[in-house]
């Protein structure tokens, strides 16, 4: 058994060291929480030009901060980024003067119903700044003007796309994609950071049937460039994928399906939540969210799923400073962390066996597989597997299949499936 708690707690640690760099499309902060995930994930790098046409976008010039922050007249800092990333709408254009507090309203984001909470705002496309900030701190300006100054820089650079690969059996791919360009955002972003550089770790251990891919890119605009690098070949590629976020609140769990709505990964995922005994709902694909709207985009089609704990948009701390470290915990990030590598064991397993003995049920007692003194309570489940295994494993059910004809768990059948492979009576003939 693996000891899920100190995974979470692992993962929890890489969560808080990347939580205080200001990332965004582009920058310092990609670049230094990058180097810190290079430590465990050997990653390989793509550089993607700004002004780079990608369909119907075209990628944004580089965006870096050194400072931004508002002062009064009395030279005290009323807002200042360096407190937190959040204070600056993200790819804010340089400023310096004195504005008049009805010439800064404009440029000032607050959030009325929750007076003590920022607001995270980004403005990648159109070229304009903004503070973001408490509403309490907000209804304390009283002066007449106020000096601002942002020291950005927008120039031409580098969209950064992170991924690794682990070869297995087939080229088939499992894809599990994130993103890295939220600042200081716990759950929505980094939670996803984590789980994916975890799964990378524990996957690259095992042996392989499908090959695995993980990436690490900005939301949207990475996406659609990795898709425009690689429209040729990834829907040949890709058996299926998650898209990683909002893995760590205690909330409830969540699937999103596919845009399939009945893939190997949607019935996978079901019957492995099924027998967790969490909690959880089992959504239908809707064109919003992450970047499954890219995936999922008709011409791509990708079968990509999402398992949340508290669906992005849907929590009250989505998108402001609260969705930070006392928001996520580490149990929380350790049981999704099992949930998905317990459908990657199912996805491993999953085959299409051939019965070597169809006509009548082989007896399993002369092979040791079937207790000669009657059946007791302790192994009869076994035992029922083993017959429902035998049964329909006729080349046209998998596993998976036959566990849900079973109301049962797919990771049970697996091994039943190996016992039963040992003997020589199932074949996998795929
Ligand atoms: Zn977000």
């Amino acid at each position: 058994m693996i000891d899920r708690n100190e995974t979470g707690l692992k993962m929890y640690a890489l969560l808080a060291e990347l939580f205080p760099f200001c990332r965004s499309l582009t920058g310092t902060g990609v670049q230094e929480t990058l180097s810190v995930i290079e430590k465990d994930v050997p990653l390989q790098y793509t550089y993607v030009p700004s002004g780079t046409k990608c369909f119907d976008w075209e990628v944004p010039d580089e965006w870096h901060i050194s400072s931004a922050f508002i002062r009064d007249t009395a030279g005290v800092k009323i807002v200042d980024f360096s407190e937190n990333n959040l204070h600056l709408m993200g790819y804010s254009v340089p400023v310096c003067g004195w504005f008049t507090i009805k010439e800064l309203t404009p440029h000032i984001f607050t959030l009325p119903n929750k007076p003590d909470t920022i607001p995270y705002l980004t403005s990648y496309y159109k070229k304009r700044w903004g503070f973001c900030m408490r509403h309490n701190d907000f209804l304390k300006m009283k002066d007449e003007k106020y000096y601002v100054e942002i020291n950005s820089t927008l120039k031409p650079g580098n969209l950064i796309l992170a991924e690794v690969y682990l070869p297995g059996e087939t080229d088939k791919e499992i894809l599990f994609s994130c993103y890295y360009c939220h600042p200081s955002m716990a759950n929505d972003c980094l939670s996803g950071v984590v789980t994916t550089a975890q799964l990378y770790q524990e996957i690259s251990r095992e042996k392989r049937r499908y090959s695995y891919r993980f990436l690490f890119i900005p939301e949207t605009i990475g996406a659609i460039s990795y898709l425009n690098l690689n429209q040729s070949t990834i829907k040949e590629r890709v058996h299926a994928g998650f898209v990683v976020t909002c893995c760590g609140d205690p909330g409830k769990f969540n699937y999103k399906k596919t845009r399939h709505g009945n893939h190997e990964i949607d019935r996978l995922s079901e019957n492995i939540l099924k027998f967790s005994n969490h909690p959880y709902q089992i959504r239908n694909f809707w064109p919003g969210g992450s970047d499954e709207r890219q995936y999922s985009s008709p011409g791509f089609n990708l079968p990509m799923g999402l398992l949340m704990r508290s669906v992005y948009t849907e929590y009250p701390q989505y998108h402001t400073s609260d969705d930070n470290l006392k928001f996520v915990t580490a149990q929380a990030l350790g049981e999704t962390l099992d949930l998905y590598y317990k459908i990657v064991l199912g996805m491993e397993g999953n085959r299409h066996y051939h019965s070597q003995n169809p006509f009548c049920e082989p007896q399993l007692s002369k092979r040791g597989l079937y207790p000669s003194l009657g059946v007791q309570k302790d192994h009869s489940d076994e035992i029922r597997n083993r017959m429902w295994v035998l049964n329909y494993s006729d080349g046209n059910h998998d596993l998976l299949s036959i566990a849900e004809k079973m109301n049962t768990s797919i990771l049970d059948l697996i091994q039943t499936a190996q016992i039963l492979e040992g003997a020589g009576l199932l074949k996998n003939e795929e």
